[in-house]
Order: structure tokens, then sequence, then C-alpha cells
């Protein structure tokens, strides 16, 4: 049986240097919580439990002296609050999630009004972008929303939530083309889950079954199991434990793919796994 791992599969840039900072200062004897879950992986969550890293909702529910700020990063309100208790940020706030945040900031001095976030509104990466931009700009999720907006003569500036897909940014973009004085676009997309979405579909294509690794509440892995079902059999575990010997029976060839927040240890063991069965 010929296994093809999807090229990129698992942690990402942002996560990798997340979980590298973690235990850099986990190694020099720092203790910590997190604020809100670090990632979307039970195996990784729980893990950290092991160390004694919880997480936390609120920087009121630590009693260490330290706190980690995800890659998502939060409004400078947190920064402020933590700082107020003298409690200390190991901030992994994501560089491309930093870009995203000094963008619609640099927007809004610069005098654009409306300045447009493209992206979810209950997303903690966007909340975290709305603080660092005085909360003056507005979401939209859809060209409609925008073309319902009276753009007639203004100074539109437009940036995107970084997950959100080329296509959703262009179209929400072309819509306030229509109208608006002046577009200023500021490409805030990271290409990261697109480029593993296009991967995992070329894969997808030509293997028997396809196998999603990653946490059943993480959005980027059911998007991936979605898409993998649009061209062949595929399931979506969150460990090896799960997989079944009879998915393989009569099977060639086999795809994995695993979202972003799924470690490469776990990758490598259900490939094992699937050794395993011949
Ligand atoms: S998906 Fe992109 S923006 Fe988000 S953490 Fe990963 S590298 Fe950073």
């Amino acid at each position: 049986m010929k296994i093809t791992i999807v090229e990129g599969s698992g942690f990402c840039f942002g996560v990798q240097r997340a979980m590298e900072m973690i235990e850099k200062a986990y190694q020099e004897g720092k203790r910590f919580d997190t604020l809100g879950p670090i990632i979307h992986n039970p195996f990784v969550v729980k893990e950290l439990e092991e160390k004694g890293i919880r997480a936390v909702e609120s920087i009121d529910e630590t009693e260490k002296s330290m706190i980690v700020i995800r890659t998502h990063g939060v409004p400078p309100s947190i920064y402020e609050e933590a700082r107020k208790r003298g409690i200390e940020l190991l901030d992994t706030t994501c560089p491309f999630v930093v870009n995203a945040q000094m963008a619609a900031r640099k927007l809004v001095e610069e005098g654009y009004d409306p300045v447009l976030i493209v992206g979810k509104r209950e997303h903690p990466e966007v909340i975290g972008i709305l603080g660092h931009a005085w909360n003056k700009p507005i979401v939209v999720s859809s060209p409609d929303e925008v073309e319902r907006m009276n753009l007639a003569g203004r100074r539109v500036g437009i940036i995107s939530q970084t997950t959100m897909t080329f296509d959703l940014f262009a179209s929400c973009v072309r819509a306030a083309m229509k109208t608006a004085k002046e577009v200023r676009v500021i490409n805030t997309r990271c290409a990261t889950t697109e480029r593993r979405q296009k991967a995992t579909m070329e894969v997808a294509r030509k293997v028997d079954v396809m196998i999603v690794i990653g946490g059943r509440n993480s959005s980027n892995t059911k998007r991936l199991h979605e898409i993998a079902s649009q061209f062949t059999r595929s399931y979506h575990i969150e460990h090896p434990d799960e997989l079944k010997e009879e998915w393989f029976r009569n099977v060639e060839e086999v795809g994995v793919t695993a979202g972003a927040s799924t470690p490469s240890w776990l990758i490598e063991a259900v490939v094992q796994k699937i050794r395993s069965f011949g």
C-alpha cells in the first residue's frame, strides 16, 4: 500500500513558532497558563496540561505570573490589563497576524473610512485586529454586505483576516470598487491554509482513501475532510486508534493530510498504524 503525505501537513509556521516559544520558556523554568486554548488539538492541550499549563478564559483566572498570548493575537486592552496586574506576557502572536493588525491601524490613521476587514466577526484574530485599530473598522463576510454599504465617493481601506480565501477577499474588493472613489487594499492573507487545501485536493484526486488528522473542533481540519470527501472516501480522525483495518481493504494508495494544529508525531503515528495494516 502506497502512502502519500500531503505536503505542508500539520503545524503551520505560526503554530510551530508558538509551540517552540512555549517549550523554550518551559525549559527555562518559567511557569505560565495560556489565554484560551493554544491550538485545537486535544492531545496537545493534554500534553500542556500535564506540564501544568492550563488554558484560562481571562487574565483574572490565572495564578501564575506569566500568560501566553496565542497566535491569533489579542487587542491592546489585554496587554494593558496584564501590565496593571503585573503579569508577564509570552506573546506568540503570529507575525502574519501582527501584519494584519498594523495594516488595519495604518489604514485608519491614513483616514480611510470605512476600513473593512473581510473575516468572521467573532473570531479572536478579528477581535484583536479591531482592537489595534481603535475598533473603527467594519467586519464584512460577503460581497453582498459590501454592496449594501453606502460607499459612493468614499475612500475605502480593505484588509483580510489571515485565513480568508483569495476568492472571498477578491470579491469583496471588487464589490467596493463598484462605487467607492478610492479602494486601498492591503493583502493580509496568509496563504498557508489555501496551499494546504489545494495540496489535499490534488492528493485526494488520485488515492483510494484519504485520512484527515486533526481535532474534531478544528475548523481547518473539518474543511480538509470536506474537500477530500469530494474526490474520494475520506475519514476524519483525531488519533491512530480510530483507524479501522477494513478501510484499507483492497486499497492501493492512501493519502494522509492534517490540519494546522496537528503535531508531526501524531501524523507519524497514523502512518505507522496504516503501514501495519499492510
Ligand atoms: S495559519 Fe498563517 S496566520 Fe495563522 S498562525 Fe498559521 S502561519 Fe500564522
